[in-house]
């Protein structure tokens, strides 16, 4: 079996941790007997550089011919003064764009191991949590009609949150089905009680909870969700909800896990190919000082093998190599508390790759 995946290192610690991430799914491959065929192309600040535009055609047709694609992350200083057509992220819609990936996968996870990084009172943090975030990623106030108009109150703004049937339906059926593979408990975030587009999304969700019964679907505010990630994050596993929604609540939910260097991602479409990327940016501030933590990148390597590939072992074997390092007290700076001492980012890979032998 032969993986062909198009990689972008991307710009700032990307290349660092991508290739950490690129050494993993080496050895797991050889040991699962699997290959991968790695290409790697340019996307963001670095394609901007050697291109003049942040995503070449060339980076799309790669990724539309591989299997799944592996991304580091884009962005830097650098890059800020250019126009927004120009920007390094614009080169992240359009890959999402082309590849039609209109859902968004973002596990937080509290380690056991790392109780200790939560922000939350200690009970909480003791309690543990483990939930997923499906965040429709092509709909909503950010693709709806905007602009500038002459008001009654002079100039003002507008943006409008817009979803059709057909796309709270896909994502409906994505979190469903992930619910299938969990606690079969699944949670619709919206605002019902003020927009009419959450009416929609709401009638939507229960209309496919009827070819669901093994799940049971509960709705909830999206202010009272806010509230209850920081009062009992334990209550949730499968969450659903709009993009906007989704984009916020998955910042507070990753940020009570204590550690941005830790949190893969997925982006999916209607095809088993996929866009795996860590949540954090590319982090200018320590790039190319070998002080990243890889571990986000490589859980979304793991993310891939389980939701591409098809390979549940290979991704379980990856996921328990970490919590393994994690539970012998390695830590990278991002995860180290005060005094701890800080292995670097070729330093805990390696290590995550004596626990792959
Ligand atoms: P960031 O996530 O890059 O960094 C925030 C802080 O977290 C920094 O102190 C950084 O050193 C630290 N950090 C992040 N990842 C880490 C890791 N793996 N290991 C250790 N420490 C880590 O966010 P930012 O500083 O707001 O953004 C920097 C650049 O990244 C910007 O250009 C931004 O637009 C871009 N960005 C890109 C993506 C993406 O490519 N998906 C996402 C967010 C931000």
């Amino acid at each position: 079996m032969n993986y062909n995946i198009a990689v972008i290192e991307g710009d700032g610690i990307g290349p660092e941790i991508v290739n950490s991430a690129l050494e993993v799914l080496t050895a797991v491959g050889k040991k699962f007997k699997f290959d991968f065929v790695f290409k790697k192309v340019r996307a963001g600040g670095n394609a901007i550089d050697h291109t003049g535009t942040p995503l070449p055609q060339e980076t799309v047709k790669t990724c539309l011919e591989a299997n799944s694609v592996l991304l580091g992350a884009v962005g830097g200083p650098k890059w800020d003064v250019l126009p927004g057509h120009l920007r390094p992220e614009k080169a992240l819609l359009g890959i999402r764009k082309e590849l039609g990936l209109y859902a968004n996968l973002r596990p937080a996870r509290l380690l056991p191991e790392l109780k200790d990084a939560c922000p939350l009172k200690k009970e909480v943090a003791d309690a543990g949590f483990d939930m997923i975030i499906v965040r429709e990623l092509t709909g909503g106030m950010y693709f709806g009609e905007s602009g500038r108009r002459e008001g009654k109150y002079g100039p003002e703004a507008y943006d409008t949150e817009c979803y059709s049937e057909m796309e709270i339906e896909r994502i409906g059926v994505t979190a469903f089905e992930l619910a299938r593979t969990r606690s079969k408990k699944l949670i619709s975030i919206d605002k019902a009680n003020v927009l009419e587009s959450s009416r929609l999304w709401r009638e939507v969700m229960h209309r496919l909870a009827e070819k669901y019964p093994d799940v049971t679907l509960t709705d909830m505010l999206v202010d009272n969700a806010a509230m209850q990630l920081v009062k009992n994050p334990k209550q949730f596993d499968v969450v659903v909800t709009s993009n906007m929604f989704g984009d916020i609540l998955s910042d507070e939910a990753s940020q009570i896990t204590g550690s941005i260097g830790l949190l893969p991602s997925a982006s999916l479409g209607e095809t088993k190919r996929g866009l795996y990327e860590p949540i954090h940016g590319s982090a200018p501030d320590i790039a190319g000082q070998d002080k990243a933590n890889p571990i986000a990148t490589i859980l979304s390597a793991a993310m891939m093998l389980r939701l591409s590939l098809m390979q549940p072992e290979a991704a379980q074997f990856v996921e328990d190599a970490v919590s393994r390092v994690l539970a012998k007290g390695l830590r990278t700076a991002d995860i180290a508390l005060p005094g701890e001492k800080a292995l670097s980012c070729s330093a805990m890979t390696k290590a995550i790759l004596d626990e792959l032998k």
